[in-house]
């Protein structure tokens, strides 16, 4: 598969699990990364930059994508990988619940995206990666909210590939089945048997085990390099054959 050369990705959430993951990656191909997440932790190295940034602010986000672009001379690449989870029913969410969640998952994409688009459209070569899930098409149980904002996840993708595609800037997500990352770990330990809802999840998959978030990096890798230079306005399963078979 194609190397990045001296490509600059943004990632946001990226300091763990599956947007740590796509950071790894991104840097083993040669990419030079800017890692935005709001908790502190991933230590920097030449070509990667941690920066404190939370999606749910328009003005954390400007000033961290100029400071990736500052220290690395622009941005070819955005994946919107920050999101947060939400158990239960449309009777269980209350209104600050759907808030919170749409804030982070939705409207997160929206501001991320619009703070990076300066830095995509210099690129000549640019490409968003919104991170989906396999809930915005499975029907998933108590999963009403987290369901919903994957749902507008893929929609916002197939809308932001049609205002951009004639701007040479490509916009497609990724949807996993259950990725074993610390937040599975975290919905696993509020279970009352975790090892018997883990092998629930494992069984839900046709391939009988957990996506790995290597799997996940990779297929965004996929779609932010020039292999992908044909594919826009897409939602790629990364899914054990869930949704497929
Ligand atoms: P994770 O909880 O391990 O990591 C999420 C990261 O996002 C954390 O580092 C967190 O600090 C950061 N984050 C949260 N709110 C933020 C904010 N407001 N601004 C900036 N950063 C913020 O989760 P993960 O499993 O790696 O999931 C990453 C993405 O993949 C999410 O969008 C999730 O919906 C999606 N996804 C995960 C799975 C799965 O099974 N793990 C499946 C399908 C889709």
């Amino acid at each position: 598969m194609t190397g990045f050369g001296s490509l600059v990705a943004v990632v946001t959430g990226g300091g763990s699990g599956i947007g740590a993951a796509v950071a790894a990656e991104f840097r083993a191909r040669g990419a030079r990364v800017g890692l935005l997440d709001v908790q502190p932790g991933t230590p920097s190295d030449d070509g990667l930059l941690p920066v404190i940034a939370d999606v749910c602010s328009r003005g954390s986000l400007e000033a961290a994508m100029a400071t990736v672009a500052g220290a690395f001379g622009g941005i070819d690449v955005l994946v919107n990988n920050a999101g947060i989870s939400s158990v239960g029913t449309v009777e269980a969410n209350d209104d600050d619940e759907w808030a919170r969640v749409l804030d982070v998952n939705v409207t997160g994409i929206a501001r991320a995206s619009a703070a990076a688009l300066p830095y995509l459209r210099e690129s000549g070569h640019g490409a968003i990666v919104n991170l989906s899930s396999i809930a915005a098409t499975a029907g998933l149980v108590q999963r009403a909210l987290y369901s919903a904002s994957k749902g507008a996840v893929h929609a916002l993708t197939l809308a932001m590939a049609a205002d951009l595609v004639t701007e040479g800037i490509r916009v497609n997500c990724v949807a996993p089945g259950t990725v074993d990352t610390p937040w599975v770990a975290r919905l696993l330990a509020r279970t009352t048997d975790p090892a018997a809802e883990r092998a629930r999840l494992e069984a839900r998959q046709p391939t009988g085990r957990l996506v790995t978030a290597q799997e996940v990096a990779g297929a965004v890798a996929y779609l932010a390099s020039p292999d992908a230079g044909a594919t826009t306005g897409m939602s790629l399963a990364v899914d054990g054959g869930m949704s497929g078979l």
